[in-house]
């Protein structure tokens, strides 16, 4: 009885290690598609900087015309340091 419910306890551990391994190559994945420049161009309001559409446009809450919105503005600000 004993090895059974060892073996159920090991299986289960093996199964919990593989899926908080699997759970953190996720998370790193993320981050690593974070470093790769997105080609993507998104559009803001001036206005209104929540409001981020992929193709430009106008604001829905204002009405303005959509600008791009630069990515380079976050490494400006580590430059600073
Ligand atoms: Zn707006």
């Amino acid at each position: 009885m004993k090895k059974v419910t060892l073996m159920a306890v090991a299986i289960l551990f093996s199964a919990v290690t593989v899926f908080a391994a699997h759970t953190s190559t996720t998370v790193s994945d993320t981050s690593k598609t974070k470093k790769v420049k997105p080609v993507k161009v998104q559009y803001t309001c001036p206005m209104h900087p929540e409001v981020l559409s992929d193709k430009p446009g106008k604001c829905p809450k204002c009405g303005m015309t959509l600008v791009k919105k630069e990515p380079a503005k976050k490494k400006a600000e580590k430059m600073k340091m």
